[in-house]
């Protein structure tokens, strides 16, 4: 939990999830901004519920047996639902859509058996959280609904989204709605700062006042200028250890970062300009140098296409292999 968090914490824990007179809802919503840190509220919620020996007063003891299968993602009355890659890529291609996660109703099904069974911990509470919750689609929103109308005794629902506007209203009517806030911006950056993030000030203000956004912002920041320093290499780059790096960027900013890269090679060598990567002017001329105008050309075609298919769930580490190898080879060798 994040001490922004500690009235909405409060608010829970007082309903009791400990004492035989729960007044605890069946299903708890948590919304609001992206990057604020809900799933980790709704991870902590879920454990200090099926802690042993936590209270009002005290979170999760961390040395339970539950508190240890929790830790270890073991814990049998927990499931995590999340969002996974459609295995349906037509439907994808199909529809033209760029977002090809979602929660399938397979999962749904999955947690309808699961809920069956008796809990393992005899009297205690089984948690389920679903996340990101508007990722449900038509189908998998329906079999919830359907548990949620009726739903298992001692069983609580944690729903977590950043875009409750998505989910049926019907879902949203069943559930106890929290808002959960953004920190000051004060206390946003004592965050960051103990995260190690040097340009706390610039990576909260790109991420809108939103902290973990504005980490993951920086992280990545600092990924794209070890991008580049590989980039630079030009001939002797190494595909295979490269390519891991820029899938964490995901697909479609992995190749606008590589056709950024070449828009300033190209302009550097036709006209010795930059748009881009002023910084890295030395390596770029040097590249710009060595490289076969036309590879090059040739080269940013096969990204153009490849882009098309970026968000394509069979896009992979392999692709991206195969793309930065071809990078390798616009450079003429001495
Ligand atoms: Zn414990």
């Amino acid at each position: 939990m994040y001490s922004w968090q500690n009235k909405q914490w409060q608010h829970i824990m007082q309903q009791g999830a400990q004492s035989p007179n729960s007044k605890l809802p069946h299903a708890l919503l948590l919304r609001g901004r992206a990057g604020i840190g809900k799933q980790d509220f709704a991870l902590d919620v879920a454990k200090a519920i099926l802690c042993q020996q936590s209270s009002e007063q005290q979170p999760a003891c961390n040395s339970c047996p539950s508190c240890s299968w929790f830790a270890e993602g073991t814990h049998p009355d927990f499931m995590l639902i999340g969002a996974e890659d459609s295995d349906d890529a037509e439907e994808v291609v199909k529809k033209k859509t760029t977002k090809k996660s979602q929660i399938s109703v397979a999962k749904i099904r999955q947690l309808i058996d699961y809920l069956t069974l008796s809990s393992h911990q005899v009297n205690g509470y089984r948690v389920i959280i679903i996340s990101p919750a508007d990722m449900l689609n038509g189908a998998s929103a329906n079999a919830l609904l359907k548990m949620l109308e009726e739903p298992p005794a001692k069983t609580l629902f944690l729903l977590v989204t950043s875009q409750p506007q998505r989910l049926l209203a019907t879902i949203t009517s069943r559930c106890q709605a929290i808002d959960m806030p953004l920190p000051s911006r004060a206390e946003a950056l004592a965050w960051l700062t103990s995260q190690q993030v040097t340009q706390a000030e610039t990576a909260l203000d790109l991420a809108g006042g939103a902290p973990l956004l504005a980490l993951q912002m920086a992280e990545e920041g600092e990924v794209g200028t070890s991008l580049l320093k590989n980039l630079a290499l030009g001939a002797k780059l190494d595909p295979f250890t490269c390519a891991p790096l820029f899938l964490g960027l995901g697909m479609e900013r992995a190749i606008e970062t590589l056709q950024k890269w070449l828009f300033d090679m190209q302009a550097y060598k036709l006209a010795q300009v930059l748009r881009y990567h002023a910084q890295q002017a030395n390596a770029l001329q040097a590249l710009a140098k060595s490289v076969n105008l036309p590879l090059l050309l040739r080269f940013q075609d096969t990204l153009l296409e490849a882009k098309k298919t970026a968000n394509h769930p069979l896009s992979n580490e392999a692709q991206l292999e195969n793309i930065l190898l071809q990078y390798t080879k616009i450079f003429k060798v001495n």
